[in-house]
């Protein structure tokens, strides 16, 4: 069994536990062993799948607006399935927030890339009080 009842009770209603419970297995460049179970993923961290460059973490995953994990449409009707994290060490931002198509309203964003290929991974939101998140494309990570 993947998942004890233990190991439910413990993480369930972490953030990214929905996340982690049903996709970190299917990640296509991670060594993970998928009979292993979440607690030993849990601290895992998150590569960029194209350069191996460590990014985040999956206990770096935040709860905004009610949910870790968000679907949105782009302006252009490209839908993006991303995760949100309270930092990403491995990410550089252009730092020109804008509020205009925001996803988290009322929150403006700016572009994030990996610090090592320049690959776009996702936007950085600012709170009013400086307070940041990042909201990570996930199909774009993957575990170590
Ligand atoms: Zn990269």
């Amino acid at each position: 069994m993947l998942f004890s009842q233990n190991t439910a009770e413990k993480f369930e209603g972490t953030p990214g536990y929905s996340f982690l419970k049903y996709n970190y297995h299917e990640c296509p460049n991670s060594n993970l062993d998928p009979e292993d179970g979440i607690e030993t993923h849990y601290d895992k961290i998150l590569l960029c799948s194209r350069c191996g460059n460590q990014i985040t973490s999956y206990s770096e995953g935040a709860t905004i607006h009610g949910s870790f994990e968000h679907s949105f449409l782009n302006p252009d009707g490209i839908m993006y399935q991303i995760g949100c994290f309270k930092k990403a060490a491995g990410c550089i931002s252009s730092e020109r927030f804008i509020l205009e198509f925001t996803w988290f309203h009322p929150f403006p964003w700016c572009f994030v890339f990996c610090s090592d290929c320049g690959r776009q991974l996702g936007w950085k939101y600012k709170s009013n009080n400086n307070d940041v998140f990042y909201g990570l494309i996930l199909k774009l990570l993957c575990s170590m």
